[in-house]
């Protein structure tokens, strides 16, 4: 600190009403100017200087560096340049990673976290919001053939799926193989489950229906066969005002499968406040007041309603961030509690891609939500640089890239009213009929459009008008073949992309 009147010595043009002021022993320069000084000096001096060039890699020996290869931005031309010293003094302008990633759902955060786990830097840009959020809290492999046969062991029954199915393209032994590292990956992010791929299990939905399914959280309700809860006394508890559950949908299913089921609903004041707007009762908001002791109170007033039941069915609100919500809630309930999910948005879905962002970022990875993929550069069947909305006219550089855009719902596809299409890259798809053919008129009949995807190789590297980019892999729900809908499919296409996507890269 220097007193008002030094101040005004050293600045005369300083307002002379100051009370105080603070001396930096620091200096400013017009960075353009210094660049140029710089560039006029040393060419002065002899340098020979090259704009409009990028340096791509180093001419090493041994473990010297003994130079630069360069690539000229304008036409492409690549030079080598010769040095006794080489100086690094890119700064931060540029983002080049060995992986980059579009689409940060299921697919791309999968594919993601196993190349940062080879130690890759590896980019995510994405847009925003992706099918977890809409999370049942199951994964599916193959639940049903032809929208009617009830599967109970999926991955034999997956053998007799047509040779364009995600799941021959990989080869169903290696399909099982990755998808075996499935559970102890989501481990490590945090996310349990039950379940195995030898045999379907069955989670209850939302209406009270017992559906198939590969992996299923481990605080829902999961039962090896339909009449394992039979006979059993339940208690289905709800949030007082709480809409976005229906518990006489699931006591009509669950009578149906002789449970008894006894419905009540709980309350606490901490959740008061959202009362005052209806609007304002939904699942995100009541799991950021379920915490700490509204817990404990809910817990009580669980174990209030529920006394002589066998169990306790209440819907999946609790624990957004974590699962300690859902750990103290169990260890406060005396009887056994399942969660059942709620119509969206789904609580465990957000966490479920919260834990998988998180995990990610510990691995060293760089997540960059809110921007969008505008386009890219396709150059010698290689994708060479993406644009993204925020990054503007700077490019986004990687070896390899993974597309896991997802389908119409992600917008990783593009219905308009005469065409479908890859906004990004416009990349070829499985599209070959007229508008007519998209769809069927019994809406309960599988409808083609939900097969439409891109075109890959027998490597997921998607085509572009007919050539495939060969450092590209597309993953996920953005893929053609398959109705993930009618099949229960959609977990088990997406990861096992993912993850083969991602050997791919890593091999
Ligand atoms: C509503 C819904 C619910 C589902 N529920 C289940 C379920 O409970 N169990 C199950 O097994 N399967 C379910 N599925 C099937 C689902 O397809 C897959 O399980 C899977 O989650 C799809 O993952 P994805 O990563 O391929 O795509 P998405 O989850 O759609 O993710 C795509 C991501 O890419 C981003 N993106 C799109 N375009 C760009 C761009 N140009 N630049 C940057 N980012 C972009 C999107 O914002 C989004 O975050 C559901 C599908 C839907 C549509």
């Amino acid at each position: 600190m220097i007193d008002p009147r030094e101040a005004v010595r050293m600045e005369p043009g300083v307002n002379p009403d100051i009370i105080g002021a603070v001396k930096v022993p620091d200096g400013s320069v017009d960075p353009f100017r210094l660049t140029t000084a710089n560039i006029l000096a040393a060419r002065l001096n002899g340098a020979h200087v090259i704009t409009y060039h990028e340096v791509t890699g180093f001419v090493m020996n041994g473990n010297r560096i003994t130079g630069v290869h360069t690539r000229s931005n304008k036409n492409g031309e690549k030079s080598t340049y010769y040095g006794r010293v080489t100086i690094n003094a890119c700064g931060i302008s540029r983002l080049r990673v060995r992986a980059g990633e579009r689409g940060g759902g299921l697919s791309g955060l999968t594919a993601a976290i196993e190349s940062a786990k080879s130690g890759r830097k590896t980019a995510i840009v994405t847009t925003g919001q992706s099918a977890l959020h809409f999370w049942s809290g199951s994964f599916e492999f193959l639940c049903s053939m032809r929208g009617e046969e009830v599967i109970e062991r999926p991955v034999e029954r997956a053998e007799s799926l047509p040779d364009s199915h995600p799941y021959k393209k990989i080869g169903t032994h290696r399909t099982r193989r990755l998808l075996e590292r499935v559970q102890p990956l989501l481990r490590e992010a945090g996310i349990n489950t039950l379940g195995s791929l030898d045999r379907n299990h069955y989670r209850l939905t939302p209406f009270g229906f017992l559906k198939p399914a590969w992996l299923t959280l481990d605080e829902y309700l999961y039962l090896d066969h339909t009449d394992d809860m039979a006979g059993k006394k339940t208690a289905i508890v709800n949030i007082l005002s709480y809409l976005d559950f229906y518990p006489r949908y699931l006591s009509n299913g669950l009578r149906e499968l002789g449970v008894e089921c006894v419905l009540a609903d709980v309350d606490i004041p901490e959740l008061d406040v959202l009362r005052k707007s209806t609007t304002e009762m939904r699942s995100t908001n009541i799991s950021r007041f379920l915490r700490n002791d509204a817990v404990d109170k809910l817990a009580r007033e669980i174990d209030r309603v529920s006394r002589d039941c066998d169990a306790v069915i209440m819907p999946a609100v609790l624990g957004m961030f974590s699962d300690d919500p859902v750990r103290r809630l169990r260890q406060g309930v005396r009887r056994p509690i399942y969660f059942v999910a709620t119509t969206p948005a789904s609580v465990p879905g957000v966490r479920c891609q919260l834990s998988l962002r998180d995990y990610f970022i510990r691995l060293g990875g760089e997540f960059l939500p809110g921007d969008t993929v505008v386009s890219g550069t396709v150059r010698n069947h290689r994708l060479e640089s993406i644009r993204t909305r925020n990054f503007g006219d700077m490019p986004v550089y990687a070896d390899n890239f993974v597309i896991s855009t997802g389908s119409f719902f992600g917008h990783g596809l593009i219905a308009t009213i005469d065409r479908i299409y890859e906004p990004v890259l416009g990349l070829d798809l499985n599209v070959d009929c007229g508008r007519t053919g998209w769809y069927e008129k019994n809406v309960y009949d599988p409808q083609p459009y939900m097969a439409f995807g891109v075109v890959t190789d027998n490597r997921f590297r998607p085509s572009l008008k007919g050539e495939t980019v060969e450092n590209l892999f597309a993953t996920g729900a953005l893929l053609g073949g398959f109705n993930a809908l009618k099949e229960g499919s959609g977990a088990g296409i997406t990861l096992a992309t993912a993850l083969h996507a991602a050997s791919e890269i890593t091999r």
